[in-house]
């Protein structure tokens, strides 16, 4: 039995091999006539390739770092004898960096546009679970048509799927790597091919990316600010009617953590909606409406709580709201709801920030990390009860905490020793451990120690206030969602004197 499974093995394996090369050679010989077209099997990563983008920098809001950096590579792209004749070597590659949405393809296309070039493009995450060899031939594909039509602008998007660092990582996105790196080497830039590629995860890039003459330049993309944001409305409400009630300021206010994508999203709905409903204009209900389905996820009517589980998600929501209007120093806020919405909340608290804000105190993300806790804290004061509810508020209370502790110096036990390293500050909010096993240990201790504390003073926030939890929740069991004046109307009834903050 022993020596015939053996033999089974072996044959099965010659078989799979032979598969493989026959699948191999077919797919290489459609490669060699038009690789534009693609589609065989699971090698779908296409060349796309644009005459004229029609995008300029007009169609990009915000985003004016960005822009001036491009600008010099769009000047090159136009004249380039003033770089080359003066002996300048010219810039082959930038790098995009920046969350999804935020307008990167978008860029690149101006690019395009802006210097009257054909535009080239490949998404890095369609070479993953490609046969070997079939991504490199791709790019080799890529560079050959670019270098036909040169100048052109090159653009690979989710560059990090080919070009992660090749500790870990499969032989074949290693093939494509290296003949990424070689086309790269090989351009002529005096022909003016520029390549641009995009990630969000520029540190997961195999250093030969970033070396001298490939992609040495960094353009960070970021989230837009609240200018940001109303100039993106601004350009995607261009061409929509509007009606005279329409305050973009409001929805760019109201939309703090949007990116582009999503704001272009919002202001379709809104679109869709007005002729849904008959309208010649889009109002600013439509936007304001729209803006919960595409950012906060559809009201999702259907999902049916029972009236015990209703008090429990108005209490909850309830008290992270109290607790940030008593404490003041957390954003104020616009709108508490328990209409369920698709994105699987149950009842959710808007925060308006006021103004752009990039500092912190340690008070403030205290009382940031008290209002977090406030949901699991109302269930705990007014029902006796732990609910699955707050499982999200945890998770974003305890990396808070982390951060306070291992980040930002603000625990006494930690004292001012960093001991996490932030990657990127502008890109994710994920540090990484950097200390010893025992110091480690401490650090879990000391946020754990900072979540009690927070939580046992969210707590008497709301025994002490109990009475008024109470009435706000009711009155938000009754109405199903309330605006932020509505709960600022009930606080100060309260406190007139602001005797919230005595202790
Ligand atoms: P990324 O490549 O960064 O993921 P995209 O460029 O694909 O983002 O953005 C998707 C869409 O979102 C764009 O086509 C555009 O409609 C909109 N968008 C994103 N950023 C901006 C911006 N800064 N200005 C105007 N529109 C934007
Ligand atoms: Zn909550």
């Amino acid at each position: 039995v022993e020596d015939n499974s053996m033999i089974m093995m072996i044959l099965s394996y010659a078989v799979m091999i032979g598969g493989m090369y026959l699948l191999m050679t077919m797919v290489t010989r459609r490669m060699g006539g038009d690789g534009m077209m693609g589609g065989f099997g699971k090698s779908k990563a296409k060349v796309y390739m644009e005459k004229q983008t029609g995008v300029t920098f007009k169609d990009v809001a915000g985003q004016d770092e960005a822009k001036e950096s491009l600008q010099e590579i769009i000047d090159f792209l136009h004249n380039p004898h003033k770089y080359t004749d003066i002996g300048a070597k010219l810039p082959k590659g930038a790098l995009l960096v920046g969350s999804p949405g935020t307008g990167k393809t978008l860029l690149a296309k101006a690019v395009a546009g802006e210097a009257d070039v054909p535009f080239f493009s490949i998404s890095g995450s369609e070479f993953e679970e490609m046969f070997v060899g079939v991504g490199a031939s791709r790019v080799r594909d890529l560079f050959k048509q670019a270098a036909n039509v040169a100048p052109c602008i090159v653009f690979i998007d989710e560059i990090d799927a080919v070009g992660h660092s090749r500790d870990n990582r499969f032989g074949s996105a290693d093939q494509t790597l290296n003949q990424l790196l070689g086309e790269m080497d090989g351009v002529d830039s005096s022909k003016g091919i520029v390549i641009l590629a995009a990630t969000n995860r520029p540190e997961t890039l195999d250093k030969a990316l970033l070396r001298a003459g490939r992609f040495d330049r960094r353009i960070i993309v970021d989230k837009p600010n609240l200018q940001g944001r109303l100039d993106t409305l601004k350009v995607h409400t261009r061409r929509i009617k509007l009606a005279e009630d329409v305050d973009l300021n409001k929805v760019a206010q109201a939309t703090a953590g949007a990116v582009g994508a999503d704001l272009a999203n919002l202001v379709n709905e809104a679109a869709l909606r007005a002729v849904r409903q008959g309208r010649q204009a889009v109002n600013q209900e439509d936007l304001m409406v729209s803006f919960e389905v595409v950012i906060a996820g559809t009201e999702k009517k259907n999902t049916i709580l029972t009236e015990k589980e209703k008090k429990l998600v108005a209490y909850h929501e309830v008290g992270h709201a109290l607790i940030s209007a008593l404490e003041k120093k957390t954003d104020p806020v616009s709108k508490i709801t328990i209409v369920p919405h698709t994105s699987g909340a149950l009842g959710y608290t808007m925060y308006l920030p006021e103004e752009e804000k990039f500092l912190s105190t340690k008070d403030e993300l205290l009382a940031d990390l008290k209002s977090t806790l406030g949901g699991r804290a109302a269930e705990q004061v007014v029902f006796g009860v732990q609910t699955t509810g707050a499982s999200n508020d945890l998770q974003k209370a305890t990396a808070l905490a982390r951060y306070m502790v291992s980040v930002y110096g603000m625990s006494e036990e930690m004292g001012l020793m960093a001991t996490a390293v932030v990657q990127n500050q502008y890109l994710d909010n994920h540090a990484q451990m950097d200390c010893s096993q025992d110091t480690a240990a401490k650090v879990d201790l000391t946020v754990q120690k900072l979540l009690d504390e927070c939580y046992t003073q969210a707590k008497q926030i709301l025994t002490d206030n109990r009475a008024l939890l109470d009435e706000i929740s009711n009155y938000l069991l009754e109405k199903e969602s309330i605006t932020g004046e509505e709960l600022m109307a009930f606080v100060n009834k309260a406190n007139p004197t602001e005797e919230a903050t005595e202790n």
